[in-house]
């Protein structure tokens, strides 16, 4: 069945993968699937807990410092451990390295939203044990973390004791060979208050530069009486329980996590009265009310396809990870790695809006929302970096950050990728299309697009007529500042045409004057976008009939990918940055996405020459690649490419096929494999004039099935062997356009049509 995700292996390589791969989180908390009583003597494992957005600040040391370098990086920072669950059995520690596995399992059920170990072990000495772990990270109560254990005796065993630990002093995970893991700082904070109080245990931890507080408070119960000890260390409790080892013992710890940034100073007392809430819960009321959550997300989220069984085990874990990882309070966002691992240090990048938050648009708009919001809230850092970076107006986003600082150290990589604040911008866009949500666009979204707007007006420059954007870096990471970088240019066209609509929109409703006299913006402003937007530079290429990737690339020297041995890969690792800029290679999509995310700006025969230039010196190297190769795969007629490129998206982590699967999951390939199937395959764009479909089914499937929200609609989409199937299943009637063809869905009745034109 493939709700099931099963991973049993024991080897130090599968063990730190499945940490990741069989990670619990909701947005705000995530705990990584390790072992409660850790592994064998020097087996390396990333024992890790976080909460979304909680981070301290570590200073960047730079050989040569120059002027709007960041000083600081933000960090997520590993948090209190509450998983520490140790038993023993008369003088015998249970350990799944010793003695004999009678039978074991590991699975994450992502129907139902828990993770299990099924044990049947027998110690060195002989006793035998049937244990059964069950944890969970409530979707209900978004700062508990549940451990629920069950020990049955089988033989031999004369008294079962359960260590149960809550320990404060933790760090972060560090390696310096790695530019996508942290090379240093890896304790970013200490112990700051360790108590027993009532029934709880109580450790809290203050970050060392931010200041900022986590606490934990930590019930734990039995089922059987006991004796029972506690002792209060000077970083954690350690409560040990004894019970005879004559029947089944059921322990469970409920661990409850507050912080700074959601609950203020009083990060104790919430958490003591979170607990006191919860005081008449079982694991079983858990259970039952993450079903109910999960049921809901499932009814309108889930991916249905038959034909491929891999594939869909692929395809709904990565949409629950991305439910597990996707911050939902307006403090948070979603982490590059989700909630799952410490690779590139909890950031937030470009990938929220062009590869996840379209996902959460179409399944979940409410909590797309909290997406946008977040980068609302930090609009004035962005206002500020643009500034420290020289222009006169505007904003200009942070490549990667946590609460609004820009955290990137290599700017040719980092904070040149301009687009960053054009794809913010085409987020809002996108919101606004499949919403239609008037107010938010008058109160969040009209600022964001003017600020970003003035961002780009004030980068580029108009020559012999024509608006130009030097020095900064396109989405490929392999070509850094570049001028004319064509995604950059086309990007940014979108978002000045956008905030000048606007504009004109709010000014003709009579919308503008408060919003207008708080920015200081003038109907000369909006003409000058208007301007730079229809004038907007976009670099082709008469002989090859391309879209070039900016103004030098055509004229350097291509790597030769053919020759490139196997073990140099992903080339970042493995040349000098400069030595990758002087050829044409991509580490990823670049000119492809933007012939993706804006179609309409070119003709089909330079989509597909392009595609078909790009597609053979791109590496794949970066994740974030081969779903927008399959996307326009798709829309080329290249069937077969476009099902091997999703096959890569699809099980990317659960495969390891990037290597890297143990520093946390890919959160934005994992989006990406939504949009393959949904803007690949089914072919769905979202434009002012509507949605349109231009779908086929991957010859492999039997049968795709999925739904999507648009403008209060629920919309059910069913394709099987030559048909297609549209029903519309709540909201009013719709008007879609399929194959080019307008066809009106009235509600409750299904409506069937020739798959392919
Ligand atoms: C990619 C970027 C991406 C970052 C975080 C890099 O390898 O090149 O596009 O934003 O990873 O996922």
């Amino acid at each position: 069945m493939t709700w099931k995700l099963t991973k049993s292996e024991l080897d130090n390589q599968s063990l730190l993968v499945n940490e990741s791969l069989l990670s619990l989180g909701n947005g705000y908390l995530g705990v990584r699937g390790n072992f409660e009583e850790g592994y064998h003597e020097g087996y390396k494992s990333i024992r890790g807990t976080y909460i979304n957005a909680f981070h301290d600040e570590t200073e960047i040391t730079y050989g040569e410092k120059l002027y709007a370098f960041p000083d600081t990086q933000q960090k997520l920072v590993n948090i209190i451990d509450g998983q520490g669950v140790y038993i023993y059995l008369d003088d015998e520690r249970f350990s799944l390295f010793e003695g004999e596995i009678l039978d074991f399992e590991r699975n994450l059920h992502v129907n139902t939203g828990f993770a299990e170990r099924i044990i049947h072990w027998k110690s060195p000495k002989g006793k035998e044990v049937k244990l059964h772990f069950r944890r969970i990270v409530s979707f209900e109560t978004k700062e508990l973390f549940a451990i629920d254990v069950s020990v049955e005796p089988v033989q031999n065993v004369e008294q079962i004791k359960i260590i149960s630990t809550v320990e404060g002093d933790v760090s972060n995970y560090v390696d310096k060979n790695d530019p996508r893991v942290a090379s240093g700082h890896a304790k970013r904070l200490h112990v700051t208050e360790v108590k027993k109080q009532e029934d709880y245990s109580i450790v809290k931890d203050t970050t060392y530069v931010t200041n900022l507080e986590v606490a934990c408070a930590t019930a734990t119960r039995v089922n059987r009486s006991n004796s029972y000890e506690c002792h209060v260390t000077d970083t954690g409790v350690e409560e040990e329980y004894v019970f005879a080892g004559s029947e089944i013992v059921r322990f469970t710890k409920f661990n409850v996590y507050t912080d700074t940034l959601r609950h203020g100073k009083t990060v104790i007392e919430q958490a003591v009265s979170i607990q006191d809430k919860l005081a008449n819960r079982t694991f079983e009321d858990l259970l039952q009310a993450q079903q109910q959550y999960l049921d809901h997300f499932w009814s309108k989220s889930d991916i249905e396809i038959e034909g491929d069984d891999k594939l869909q085990e692929g395809i709904r874990f990565n949409l629950y990870q991305l439910l597990q990882s996707v911050g939902k309070d307006s403090v948070s966002n979603i982490a590059a790695k989700g909630l799952s691992g410490e690779g590139y240090e909890g950031h937030y990048f470009w990938d929220t809006e062009i590869y996840m938050f379209p996902v959460f648009l179409m399944t979940n708009p409410e909590i797309a929302k909290q997406l946008l919001l977040h980068r609302y809230s930090i609009l004035d850092s962005a206002r500020e970096r643009a500034k420290e970076m020289g222009h006169r107006k505007g904003a200009l986003y942070p490549w990667r950050t946590i609460t609004g600082g820009e955290s990137s150290a290599f700017f040719p990589a980092g904070t040149a990728q301009y687009h960053i604040s054009a794809d913010i911008a085409y987020s809002f866009i996108q919101y606004y299309l499949v919403t239609k949500d008037e107010a938010f666009l008058q109160e969040y979204m009209a600022e964001v697009l003017f600020e970003t707007a003035r961002l780009w007006s004030d980068t580029g420059h108009m020559l012999d007529g024509q608006f130009r954007i030097d020095d900064v870096t396109g989405p490929d990471e392999y070509t850094c500042i570049v001028n004319n970088n064509y995604y950059t240019n086309v990007m940014a066209k979108h978002n000045l045409l956008w905030a000048a609509k606007l504009y004109r929109k709010l000014k003709e409703k009579g919308a503008l004057d408060q919003l207008a006299e708080r920015l200081d913006l003038s109907e000369q402003e909006a003409k000058e976008w208007q301007e730079a937007g229809e004038n907007m530079y976009l670099p082709y290429d008469e002989s090859r009939k391309i879209n070039a990737q900016d103004d030098s690339f055509l004229k350097k020297e291509r790597w030769d990918l053919e020759n490139t041995p196997k073990d140099k890969f992903p080339l970042l690792l493995n040349y000098h940055p400069l030595t990758l800029y002087r050829y044409q290679v991509c580490k990823q999509a670049d000119t492809v996405l933007a012939h993706f995310l804006l179609e309409d700006e070119q003709d089909e025969e330079t989509i597909k020459s392009s595609y078909d230039y790009y597609e053979q010196i791109t590496t794949h190297d970066s994740s974030l690649s081969y779903c927008v190769f399959s996307i326009m795969g798709s829309k080329l007629g290249y069937d077969e490419k476009a099902y091997a490129y999703f096959n890569e998206t699809a099980r990317l982590d659960l495969d390891n096929t990037h290597g890297n699967t143990k520093d946390g999951l890919h959160m934005a390939n994992m989006g990406g494999t939504w949009l393959a199937i949904v803007f690949g395959f089914a072919g769905l764009r979202v434009k002012e004039s509507g949605i349109s479909l231009q779908p086929t089914l991957p010859k492999k499937w039997k049968s795709l099935k999925f739904h999507l929200q648009y403008q209060g609609r629920l919309l059910q989409i069913r394709m099987e062997n030559d048909t297609i199937t549209y029903l519309v299943e709540e909201g009013e009637a719709l008007t879609i356009t399929h194959h080019g063809q307008f066809v009106t869905l009235e509600r409750g009745e299904s409506v069937v049509l020739k798959l392919r034109a």
